[in-house]
Parts: structure tokens; sequence; C-alpha cells
């Protein structure tokens, strides 16, 4: 090999070559994600005691022999981003690598009570992300309300979860996995958030995996999921919650305090406001204990290890999000619409990574 400097003109060139050619093969990263989680690579590794080979892999996913030599190259991409390690490099008179497991990838392990594959397969489905080959065109579409969703699939994001079963059911799995992640976590750092309350409206709760998990962590907590009619049908039977079918935009029945997680992102400034007055009318005054407790980012609050990452994931949510006409909001955002909604206080508590938890008081 023959060492050859360029120019710095030249280097500061191929510099930001790099960094487009690095930002346009991103997607490539997360399309290997998903053939690690659809081909269940992280089962196959732990199923293995931990550790595997490439051909012990290849057995256990019940792949070909030809493409042997293709799943050494994804292995490669998915090691190198971080998602799988290796163990052991082969070495000059032969053998094998051996792959282990990262903290990322314990959590796509499907026998683990924290395993996130469902939502990132959600995530990663096409249906959900093949309105994004749009955006560009959506934003110089001349009708405001029309999402990004909408422009790709012709209906409303929550019609196709409403008539398309096999979607529907991604979305539940996704967001019930996410949900029991989460409130694992809540439950144990956050636990007097629920100190004081009898019963706890979930508004649009979908499955009612929060519910489930405040009810497991504080039985005397009576649990109620509120969603759209087509949820509740599907909802899980011999649990402790109870399910009602109703429109959060019309009425909230009444309860101690109200959950919502992750549903105001979903929506803007005018549809969260009217969300959060049905909300107050809903529970009793502050000094009777009542209270609306909201799972969602502050984008800007929480810290982390890793700081460009969480900022950068914070603003990559807001910008998917938007694809239902969506936000992600800072706190001056949520400010904005806690008191345009009548309510007298809130506290921000960052403890759920890129998430929070925010109590709003009456
Ligand atoms: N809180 C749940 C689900 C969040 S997804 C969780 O974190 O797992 C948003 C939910 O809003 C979906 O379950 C959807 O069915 C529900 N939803 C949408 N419009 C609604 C409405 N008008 N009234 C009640 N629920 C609604």
């Amino acid at each position: 090999m023959e060492l050859r400097q360029p120019s710095s003109k030249n280097q500061a060139l191929l510099d930001a070559q790099l960094e487009l050619w690095h930002h346009t093969l991103c997607y490539i990263k997360s399309m290997a994600l998903k053939s690690a989680i659809d081909l269940r690579i992280a089962d196959a590794i732990h199923d293995h005691g931990g550790t595997a080979t490439l051909p012990q892999i290849a057995t256990k996913i019940m792949l070909h022999q030809s493409k042997l030599p293709c799943l050494r190259r994804l292995m490669r991409v998915l090691t190198v981003t971080g998602v799988f390690s290796i163990i052991e490099h082969p070495t000059d008179g032969g053998g094998e690598h051996v792959y282990g497991l990262t903290p990322a990838s314990s959590l796509l392990v499907s026998s683990t009570s924290m395993n996130l594959s469902p939502f990132m397969t959600l995530m990663l489905h096409s249906v959900t992300l093949s309105p994004f080959l749009c955006l560009s065109e959506w934003f110089l579409h001349e009708l405001p309300d029309s999402t990004v969703f909408e422009m790709a699939h012709g209906q409303n994001f929550w019609e196709v979860a409403g008539h398309d079963a096999k979607y529907a059911k991604l979305f539940g799995d996704g967001m019930i996995t996410d949900s029991s992640f989460n409130m694992d976590i809540v439950v144990k750092e956050c636990g007097d958030v629920f100190h004081g309350i009898s019963s706890l409206m979930d508004v649009a709760g979908g499955a009612g995996g929060a519910s489930q998990a405040i009810s497991k962590a504080f039985p005397h907590v009576k649990c109620i999921v509120l969603d759209l009619p087509h949820v509740v049908a599907a909802a899980p039977a011999g649990t402790d919650v109870d399910y009602i079918a109703g429109d959060m935009f019309e009425s909230i029945p009444p309860a101690n305090a109200v959950l919502l997680k992750w549903v105001l992102h979903d929506w803007g400034d005018a549809e969260c406001v009217k969300i959060l007055r049905n909300c107050k009318k809903a529970i009793p005054p502050r000094d009777a204990g009542g209270k609306v407790i909201i799972l969602e980012m502050v984008v800007g609050a929480g810290t982390s290890e890793s700081e460009v990452k969480h900022r950068e994931t914070q603003v990559l949510f807001d910008l998917f999000i938007m694809f239902i006409n969506g936000t992600e909001r800072d706190e001056q955002g949520w400010k904005k619409i806690i008191f345009e909604a009548g309510f007298s206080d809130y506290k921000i508590i960052p403890v759920l990574g890129v998430r929070s938890i925010i109590e709003v008081y009456p």
C-alpha cells in the first residue's frame, strides 16, 4: 500500500463527501436492524447460550447455506454499528467469528420481559416508513391538514389501524412492549407519582400495557383504559384493568387522576387543549389529589451518557411523528397547551431517557 496524503483542500472535499454518504446510507443501518429482528438473530444467539458462530446462527434461523456469506456481511454491519458484538475473532489458522449480544440487542430477545422487538418491528414496517418517501412532496402540498401518512396511504393513520387487522395487531403489540418496558422503570423510579390515587383513567391507553403494569405494582389503584371501540373490542381479557370504549374528544369518565401516555404527541395544539380540558373535567381539584400524569418527550430535557444521541433521537422522533401531524414539544410547547387548557401548574421529571413524566395540576 502506498500512503499518500491529499492536500488539505481535497481532504476537506473528501470529508464532506463522506458526511453525505454516511447520511445517505443511514437507512441501510435501519434495514440491517430490521433484518436482524425479522430473522430473530438475537434469539438465535441467546438460545445458543449467549454466543454463536455464523454457522450456528444460520442453523438456528434456518438459513440456506448459500446465504452464509451474505449473513456474514449483515453481521459485519450489525457489529460495526454496535447492535451485536464480536466475542472472538478468527485466527490465522482458521476458525470463525463468535458473535454475542450487546445491551441493545439483549432488548431484542423475545423470551425476556424487556423485549422491544415488537416496537421496532412496528417502526420499521413498510406501512410506517413508506410515507417518508413522500415527505418532500408533502412539504410542497397545498392542503395544510393532510398528513404525510394520508398522502402515502389515502387514509389517516387511525383509519388504517381501524380496518387493517394485521397492522392494528402490530401497533397494539408495539405499544404494549413499549409500555411494559417503560412502566417497569416508572414504578421503580417514581412510584410516588401514583401515591394517594385510588382510580386512574388511562386515556387512549390502547391495549392497556401501562395500566396493567400500574395495577400490578399498586393493586389499590383501579386502572381503567379509555380507547376507541375497535381497540377496546380487542383488549386482553383476564387482567385487573377495566376497558371503556369512548372518544377522548367528547368526554372522559371521572377518576382521581388521568394518565396520558404517548397520546398528546399524536395531536396538534388545538386538539391537545381539547383533550386536556376534558381531562380537567374528569378529575378532582388539586387539593383533593387531582392530577394528570403525562408520559412523553420534553425536547431538550433529560440527561444521558450520550448527549448527541439523546438530542438527535428526540429531534428525529419529532420529524417522525410529523407523519401524522403530531409533534414532540419542548418545555415552552408543553407550558402553552397546559395553561391554555386551564391547569395551574406542572412538574417535569426527566427520568425516562429521552422521555419524561409531566405531572399537571388543576
Ligand atoms: N397510551 C397507549 C397508546 C398510545 S397510541 C400506550 O402508550 O401504549 C395512541 C392511542 O390513542 C391509540 O390506542 C388510539 O386508538 C387512541 N385514540 C386515538 N384517537 C382516540 C380518541 N378519539 N379517543 C380515544 N382514544 C383514541
